[in-house]
């Protein structure tokens, strides 16, 4: 018998005896919210939100201050979690895109490792989901209240509001696995995606606070390109029915049935459609809290300027409820955790599909390389170890998947192009120049924005327009860290632009982008 042959066996019986008795390979809890910004998590030092169950995670793990994604949006960045792969590479570049989920992904291996696989929330890529034991997910974005999902191939509805709904699903699936295998769960909130509504009981929350407004609201973009002044995100523009949630019956406003973006779009309906799905008792505890809202904005006037300001108010009380329903319902899975003496052996990963404006520059939603967007939080709870640090490596969301599978054991497949994080976890300094993004949902998408990509390195980023124009955009972070002041071709930075240049070029390469 040769020394190869033994050496198998004897990693399939250990493999074995760590199944049989139980928790030895840590659990996954990876939770993806969908257009949570880091502004708005109390652990990355909010100031309009405390969130004390999502704090409680960066208080036991890793808080990473630089992680960004490939491609703020929601589907892609989906794709590439799973994947660890580029846009470009695992075929799905924007929302019109079809998963393909014969491919390779993360849940898959680790099921074929013996891990008890479960997808459950937010999915939005499509196709069905492959590689899960189990998978409940909800339809397209999604919707706030009696949301329709698929679970495991059959539709339902299911009365209540989102987020507690995926938490309770969530805990009945971990309750009812197969207990003597590790389980891998994707926990995936819709909240706090666009319309941001809340669930009833928080309706009151911040009624009559004035919370602060960016001090770049009111941004002009002198200087940035003609991708920076002609995108359709601003909060001044936001629908008086979907977004602002007035009653439809008390105003008529032709700007309602607009665009969103290049879409042509009825906002009206579109509201109309989410409230309808309330109940009954739900629709009257809404309208105690909005319609009184509605019949004051109709009697009072309001310049411009006030208008902005009265709908920054509106939009970030609505984004921000939903976030405390996140958080109170990510203290319930934690307590579960807890409870089933489950929390020390589980490892605990914590983002958003990308980041989000939440009125800087005088926008809302994503899709620009700008630091609001790029950069999506990032918390990680070790198994088995106590760890409150920060890191400030140039992290990705690319790394997702590479990491859980070294935390399980499993070698990364060499086509994966994210890098595992656990080293850099034990003391490492992360290899790797800079962050290559590629925005492509233009001019099809929503909201106009053109087409770019770029890299970012720890102190210059370099973004380049190139639709129906070629414009470039170079941005000092460590003195100008809003990117108010595009320096590109300023004959103080000629050496660190050139440099720039070259590191795209190096890593289109790399990560074989044309
Ligand atoms: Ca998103």
């Amino acid at each position: 018998m040769n020394k190869q042959y033994i050496t198998t066996i004897l990693s399939i019986l250990f493999f074995d005896i760590v199944i049989c008795f139980g928790q030895q390979k840590p659990n996954i809890l990876f939770i993806m919210t969908d257009d949570h910004s880091r502004h708005a998590i109390s652990a990355y030092g909010s100031k309009l939100v405390q969130t004390p169950n999502i704090d409680l995670l960066a208080e036991n793990g890793i808080l990473f201050n630089n992680c960004a994604v490939t491609n703020a949006i929601c589907g892609p960045s989906r794709a590439v979690a799973l994947t660890g792969k580029y846009s470009h590479i695992n075929g799905y570049k924007d929302n019109r895109s079809n998963f393909d989920g014969n491919q390779q992904t993360f849940p898959k291996l680790l099921q074929a490792a013996g891990y008890h696989t479960m997808m459950i929330g937010k999915w939005h890529l499509h196709s069905e989901p492959q590689g899960f034991d189990y998978w409940n997910i909800l339809i397209g974005q999604g919707s706030y209240y009696t949301p329709s999902m698929i679970e495991n191939g059959d539709t339902l509805e299911i009365e209540g509001y989102v987020t507690d709904i995926v938490t309770d699903l969530s805990i009945a699936q971990l309750s009812a696995r197969d207990q003597k295998k590790p389980f891998c769960l994707m926990y995936q909130q819709k909240a706090p995606h666009r319309n941001w509504m809340p669930n009833i009981k928080h309706l009151e929350l911040f009624k009559n606070d004035t919370l602060p407004i960016p001090d770049n609201f009111f941004d002009d973009y002198d200087t940035r390109s003609s991708a920076a002044k002609g995108q359709d995100l601003e909060v001044k523009n936001m629908y008086m029915s979907f977004d602002m949630k007035l009653d439809p019956k008390t105003f008529q406003d032709s700007t309602e049935n607009g665009t969103g973006g290049s879409k042509t779009w009825d906002a009206i309906n579109s509201w109309k459609n989410a409230y309808k799905r309330m109940s009954e008792t739900q629709k009257a505890e809404w309208d105690k809290y909005y319609k009184p809202l509605s019949e004051e904005f109709y009697n009072s006037s309001y310049s411009e300027k006030e208008l902005a300001e009265w709908k920054y108010q509106r939009y970030i009380k609505d984004y921000l409820r939903c976030i405390v329903s996140v958080d109170e319902n990510l203290g319930r899975m934690i307590d579960y955790l807890k409870e089933t003496g489950e929390w020390e052996n589980t490892l605990i990963i914590y983002t958003s599909d990308q980041g989000f404006f939440l009125g800087e520059h005088g926008w809302y939603d994503k899709r620009f390389m700008y630091e609001e967007s790029l950069i999506t939080p990032l918390i990680i709870k070790l198994p088995n170890k106590d760890s409150a640090s920060i890191n400030n490596d140039l992290v990705m969301n690319l790394d997702f998947a590479p990491t859980i599978l070294d935390y399980a054991g499993i070698p990364a497949p060499k086509d994966m192009q994210g890098k595992s994080l656990k080293p850099v976890i034990e003391g490492e300094k992360l290899k790797r120049k800079g962050q290559y993004y590629h925005y492509y949902e233009f001019p099809h998408g929503w909201h106009s924005v053109k087409k770019h990509y770029g890299v970012r390195t720890d102190n210059f980023k370099l973004i380049h327009y190139y639709h129906d124009s070629s414009e470039w955009e170079l941005f000092d972070l460590k003195n100008d860290p809003q990117e108010m002041n595009n320096i590109y071709n300023n004959t103080k930075y000629t050496s660190t632009q050139k440099e720039l240049h070259e590191l795209l070029i190096e890593l289109r390469l790399l990560y074989k982008e044309e």
